[in-house]
């Protein structure tokens, strides 16, 4: 792809569709709050095709893709509301929300120089891209699965970097296209041919919009490499998938096998695979939708039957937070004396961003020793 090409190209189209084939048979409004505040999908484009340009109503919906799943008419209504955001934040960001500078400013201190490292070595085609939240909420675990993962792929490559996934889910189009070839290109120069992610919303960002790498989720990795140790665990968990990768089975069942090759019972809820729900936090809309996006967080606690839910997302993890007991999927993998007891340190922002900085410094302290 061509530095300058901009991604919008990609999502033209699909309010014009969901306005001409809807049928109103209301089927998502029966999934969804926000459908339940807002109305009939079909109806809500046909009144912004009509000049009804509501500047809070794109925002307040999770892009889940939930409404999608239970459609007969196979209808993208996230792809239309990401399209409406485009559309509304156009080519600057004058239609954002104040609620999202925060976000913006969260995902340029990613990009920024104190916190990324691209630790990769001449002849390196393979990184492990661990994500900005997993490495500032866990970063023991980040290193020790890296330092697994390098044991399995000699050679292994970190990157610290932002994918830029929220400016892309706020509708930043030009923005997002602009710092994610920016960081495909200085990939590509540095020899990268193979992403490993941990951070399904990355690993979805890499599939999308960058087809020359190999991009696949560490979970499948380590799911083909795992095998049961002798320290089996007797907890019982419910697993959360996340709403981004809702139509990946393969990840799911690789998740599923780690979970099983830990030794623990997993039970599945009836919001699962590709009918799961958000977390809340789904493409901002946890910034602006206050009351309406707690209500996926209630859908699963009451379906996890009181057990422990297990994410493998740390977005996902942070937005349970207190109010849902959970756990992280490689915290489980990497640090089960500390899972058994009961005494995982997961950090809270602000101190997430400090995390970062010293794992930057203890990586690349790591590697000037090694050379
Ligand atoms: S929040 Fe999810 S289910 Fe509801 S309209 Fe948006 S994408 Fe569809
Ligand atoms: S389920 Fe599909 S066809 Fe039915 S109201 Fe929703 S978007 Fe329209």
């Amino acid at each position: 792809m061509a530095e300058t090409e901009n991604f919008r190209s990609q999502k033209t189209g699909a309010i014009e569709l969901a306005v001409k084939e809807c049928i109103r048979c209301k089927l998502c409004i029966r999934e969804c709050g926000y459908l339940q505040k807002y109305g009939k999908p079909g109806e809500i484009f046909e009144r912004y095709l009509n000049g009804d340009k509501d500047g809070r109503l794109p925002f307040e919906c999770n892009l889940c893709g939930l409404c999608t799943a239970v459609c007969p008419k196979d209808l993208n209504n996230n792809t239309a509301f990401l399209q409406m955001r485009q559309e509304l934040v156009a080519d600057d960001d004058a239609h954002l929300l104040p609620e999202h500078s925060v976000l913006c400013r969260y995902e340029k201190m990613g990009r920024s120089p104190f916190f990324t490292l691209h630790g990769i070595d001449p002849g390196c085609d393979t990184i492990f891209f661990p994500g900005c939240t997993l490495t500032g909420t866990r970063a023991e675990t980040t290193l020790r699965c890296y330092k697994y993962l390098k044991n399995e792929i000699p050679g292994l490559g970190i990157v610290l970097d932002c994918c830029s996934r929220p400016s892309h889910d706020l509708g930043r189009d030009t923005v997002f296209s602009h710092q994610f070839n920016e960081l495909c290109q200085k990939l590509k120069r540095q020899g990268v041919k193979r992403v490993i992610t941990a951070c399904p919303s990355c690993l979805v960002t890499f599939r999308e919009y960058a087809e020359d790498f190999e991009s696949l989720s560490v979970y499948e990795l380590l799911a083909s490499s795992m095998t049961p140790g002798k320290e089996q665990m007797t907890m019982e968990v419910t697993i959360h998938d996340t709403c981004v990768t809702r139509n990946d089975s393969v990840l799911q069942d690789a998740v599923r096998r780690l979970i099983t090759v830990s030794g623990i019972k997993s039970y599945e809820s009836e919001h699962s695979r590709e009918k799961t729900v958000c977390c809340g936090e789904g493409a901002a809309a946890g910034f602006v939708a206050h009351g309406l996006t707690e209500k996926w967080a209630s859908i699963r606690k009451d379906e996890s039957g009181g057990r422990m839910v297990i994410t493998y997302c740390a977005g996902c993890s942070s937005t349970f937070g207190s109010k849902l007991k959970n756990i992280h999927l490689l915290d489980l993998l990497f640090q089960k004396k500390r899972i058994a007891e009961n005494t995982v340190k997961v950090t809270r922002s602000p101190f997430t961003y400090w995390k970062r900085f010293a794992l930057k410094w203890r990586l690349k302290i790591g590697m000037n020793k090694c050379t």
